[in-house]
C-alpha cells in the first residue's frame, strides 16, 4: 500500500524538524533544563510543523532517557506513548470538540494522573475554534493546572484568540519554510523513496508549496502518482493543472503588446481545457514574478532554477519591456485573489482585469514612443534649457495641437531633469489644456491630484515649463467623474454588445 509522503516522513525528533530550528531548540533546551511550561501557544500557517513538533514535544518530555532532547523512541514510556490509544497524550481538535461541555469534560480527566511518564499532555488544535464559553472553561484550567498537565494549544488565526489566554501560554511562532529547505527535503524523501527527479521539477514543486511541509509533500505525492516514480519538470505541471509554461509566455507577449483581442481569444482557449480562473491568475502572477527577476538580477537563474531552454525565452520576453510595465502586470494579477473571493464569477474579473491592464501598458508604451519621436525631432544642436526662437514660436496659443506640442516639450524637459516619477504621473493622464497660457492638467484621480499638487512637484512642473517659455505657467485641476461603470458594462463596451458570460 502507498503510505502518503506526509504520513511516511513526517518527523519523529526535534532534529528531523524543517525549518524551524528557532522554535525546536528552544524547546529542547526546556526539556534539557526540566523547565517545561504548563501551556503552549503554536502559532502559524497550516503545514509549518506545529502538530508533529507538539507531538515530539508531548513524548520528549516524558522520555526517560531523551537523546539530544528528543524522545529515545526505545524506553518503556516511548513505547507506550507511541500507542496512539494511549491516554497520557490526547489531541483534541477544536473545530469539532469547541462546545463547552467538552472543555468542561476535559477539566474533570486532567485530574487524573498520567498513566505511563510524567506529563499528561493534551494538544488542542484549531483551538480558535472553540466558542466563547469553551474558552473560559479552558482558562480556569490554564490557571490553576494539576502539576502533571501540559497544554499545547496550536492556531492558525492567533488573531481569534482572547488576551485572556495568550497571557496564560508560552507562545512559538511557526514561520513559512523556505524554498531552499524544502528542496533539500524533498530530494532527501525522493533518493529514500527511490524516486528519479530532475532539479528543475523539485524547485517548481518547492515552489508550489508555498512555504508548507504538508502542501509541498501532497504535490510531491501526486506527482508520484502521476508519473510512476519519475518527475521531470512537465510532469509536476501536468500532474498539478498549471498551465504550460509556453502558454504563458504567448499570454504574457500579448499582455505587454497591449493585444487585448489576441489575448482574450488564448485566454478563452486555455479557460475552455478547464483551467481553474484563479490559477490562471496565479500562474500569470508567478509568470510576471519571473520576469521581473529576470530583468532585475544578474544572476536569475540560481533563484529561479528553470530548464535552460525555458530561460533564454524568459531572456527574449523581458527584452524590449520596462520593468515599470512588468510590475504593472505582477501587481494586476496578484490583487486579483481577493477579487476572486468576492465574486460569482471570477472569469469576467479576469477579463476586466487583463482588459484594463492591456490599456495601461499600451498608454504608457505610446508615451514613451511619443517622447522618443520628440527628441528625434529636436535638432541636435538645441538645448532643452534655452529658449530658442523656433519653440517660441510654437507656443502661440491658438489650435489645440499647439498644447500636445507644449504638453510633449514639457515632457521632455522632465526626462532631462531625471523625474521620472512625475513623467509617469502625467502620463495616465493625458486630459489637459492650453489657456491664456496656463497649462492645465485635469485629474480625475484623487492620489494622482495630490501628487501632483505637491509643492515640489508643481515648482519642478512650473521651471520645466518656463524653460520653454517664462510666460507659460502649469496648473492642475480635480475634477470627479462620474460612478465607476460596473465589469459587465466595462467589458460590454469594450468587445461589443455579443458579450456571452458563461
Ligand atoms: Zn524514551
Amino acid at each position: 500500500m502507498y503510505l502518503a509522503l506526509y504520513r511516511k516522513y513526517r518527523p519523529t525528533t526535534f532534529d528531523g524538524v524543517i525549518g524551524q530550528e528557532h522554535i525546536t531548540t528552544s524547546l529542547k533546551n526546556q526539556i534539557k533544563n526540566n523547565a517545561i511550561s504548563h501551556a503552549y501557544l503554536f502559532c502559524g500557517t497550516r503545514g509549518t510543523g506545529k502538530t508533529s513538533v507538539a507531538k515530539i514535544f508531548a513524548k520528549s518530555i516524558n522520555c526517560e532517557h531523551p537523546v539530544n532532547g528528543s524522545a529515545c523512541g526505545k524506553c518503556a514510556t516511548c513505547v507506550a506513548l507511541n500507542d496512539p490509544s494511549n491516554l497520557d497524550i490526547m489531541e483534541i481538535d477544536a473545530a469539532s470538540n469547541n462546545r463547552v461541555d467538552e472543555i468542561r469534560e476535559l477539566r474533570e480527566k486532567v485530574k487524573y494522573p498520567p498513566v505511563n511518564g510524567k506529563f499528561k499532555v493534551y494538544i488542542i488544535d484549531e483551538v480558535h475554534m472553540l466558542t466563547d464559553s469553551a474558552f473560559n472553561a479552558l482558562l480556569k484550567t490554564l490557571e490553576e493546572p494539576p502539576k502533571h498537565v501540559v497544554f499545547i494549544l496550536a492556531t492558525t488565526e492567533v488573531q481569534k484568540l482572547p488576551a485572556t489566554i495568550l497571557s496564560r501560554c508560552l507562545r512559538f511562532d511557526f514561520k513559512l519554510v523556505g524554498q531552499a529547505d524544502l528542496e533539500q527535503h524533498l530530494k532527501r524523501i525522493f533518493k529514500d523513496s527511490q524516486i528519479e527527479y530532475d532539479d528543475a521539477a523539485v524547485s517548481l514543486i518547492a515552489r508550489l508549496g508555498e512555504g508548507s511541509v504538508r502542501d509541498t509533500l501532497s504535490i510531491a505525492d501526486m506527482c508520484v502518482a502521476y508519473t510512476n516514480k519519475n518527475i521531470t519538470y512537465n510532469a509536476v505541471l501536468n500532474a498539478v493543472g498549471a498551465i504550460d509554461k509556453e502558454i504563458l509566455i504567448s499570454l504574457a507577449g500579448h499582455i505587454l503588446k497591449g493585444d487585448v483581442h489576441n489575448l482574450l481569444k488564448e485566454l478563452n482557449e486555455v479557460i475552455k481545457t478547464g483551467k481553474n480562473i484563479a490559477q490562471i491568475a496565479k500562474d500569470l502572477a508567478n509568470h510576471f514574478r519571473d520576469l521581473a527577476v529576470v530583468k532585475t538580477c544578474e544572476n536569475f537563474n540560481d533563484i529561479l532554477k528553470y530548464p535552460n531552454d525555458f530561460v533564454s525565452k524568459l531572456e527574449k520576453q523581458t527584452k524590449d519591456v520596462s520593468i515599470d510595465t512588468i510590475l504593472k502586470a505582477l501587481k494586476t494579477f496578484s490583487a486579483l485573489d481577493n477579487e476572486f473571493r468576492l465574486t460569482t464569477n471570477p472569469r469576467i474579473v479576469l477579463e476586466v482585469a487583463s482588459l484594463n491592464l492591456c490599456d495601461e501598458i499600451k498608454n504608457y508604451e505610446s508615451l514613451e514612443a511619443r517622447l522618443e519621436a520628440l527628441e528625434q525631432k529636436r535638432p541636435q544642436t538645441m538645448s532643452v534649457s534655452v529658449q530658442t526662437q523656433p519653440e517660441v514660436v510654437l507656443l502661440k496659443p491658438t489650435k489645440q495641437t499647439d498644447d500636445k506640442t507644449l504638453f510633449g516639450k514639457m515632457l521632455v524637459n522632465l526626462r532631462n531633469k531625471n523625474e521620472v516619477m512625475l513623467i509617469a504621473l502625467l502620463g495616465e493622464n493625458t486630459n489637459f489644456n492650453l489657456k491664456d497660457d496656463v497649462l492645465t492638467f485635469v485629474c480625475s484621480n484623487e492620489q494622482e491630484f495630490k501628487a501632483l499638487t505637491k509643492s515640489d512637484n508643481l515648482n519642478i512642473l512650473n521651471s520645466a515649463i518656463k524653460e520653454i517659455n517664462p510666460a507659460l505657467s502649469v496648473k492642475v485641476e480635480f475634477k470627479e467623474v462620474k460612478a465607476e461603470k460596473s465589469m459587465e458594462e466595462l467589458l460590454k463596451e469594450k468587445l461589443g454588445t455579443d458579450l456571452k458570460v458563461n
